[in-house]
């Protein structure tokens, strides 16, 4: 940001591994840093080729009160600005295989449809956190940025198999006003304990829950 350029990939490199050293993996994880490193080396050239928006602010946690005392938070990646009106557009970095988000987001209207990509609602999240009218300034769009390359191709997608994808997509207000809706249901249900066992085991949902193991003996 001080020099308005990105860093170069020997940085970048140095970096990286500088981070995997003080995060003190063990031998394995660091086998599979190490080949994922070859993948984001060659996506981080591409970021130096294309040329990269400067950041207006990176990785900052944000806190917002709403209805029924619920206290919101979020840290997000990079904010950037699009064009001179106070828009922005909040870019969120993603490991993983892009394919199934890609073809998910193209889906993906209603935020209250158990179809709707998580990562869909998660830049809307960014924009109801960040959005404040007196600063002058709100999010338009949300940047999702792959840093995994597609594994398959499918044309119907845009997906080619071995290059990197980014997909922006426009956030509205009634989006946000949705969304909040959302939150306040799952909300007040956490508040009635109300954690209805689904009514067929879901991998999706399931394997990240902690009662698992007690729902489904
Ligand atoms: S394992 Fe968790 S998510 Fe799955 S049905 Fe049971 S409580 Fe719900």
């Amino acid at each position: 940001m001080n020099e308005g350029a990105l860093p170069s990939l020997e940085y970048f490199v140095e970096q990286f591994l500088q981070e995997m050293h003080w995060q003190g993996v063990d031998q394995s994880i660091r086998q599979g840093c190490l080949t994922k490193l070859e993948d984001a080396k060659k996506w981080y050239q591409q970021q130096l080729d294309q040329g990269s928006n400067k950041p207006l602010e990176l990785e900052r946690k944000l806190t917002k009160k709403l209805q029924e005392s619920i206290v919101f938070t979020g840290q997000f990646d990079k904010v950037e600005a699009v064009g001179n009106q106070g828009e922005v557009r909040v870019v969120d970095y993603k490991t993983g295989e892009p394919d199934k988000h890609i073809k998910a987001l193209d889906k993906s209207e209603d935020l209250s449809s158990e179809e709707c990509d998580d990562y869909l609602r998660q830049l809307v999240a960014y924009k109801l956190l960040y959005d404040r009218p007196h600063r002058g300034l709100r999010v338009t769009s949300g940047s999702l940025v792959f840093i995994d390359p597609i594994k398959t191709t499918v044309k119907k997608y845009g997906l080619e198999e071995g290059a990197f994808i980014s997909k922006t997509i426009p956030i509205t207000e009634a989006m946000v006003k949705q969304y909040e809706g959302l939150l306040q249901k799952v909300w007040s249900n956490v508040r009635k304990l109300e954690f209805a066992r689904l009514p067929e085991y879901d991998d999706k949902k399931c394997d990240y829950c902690p009662y698992k193991g007690v729902c489904w003996r």
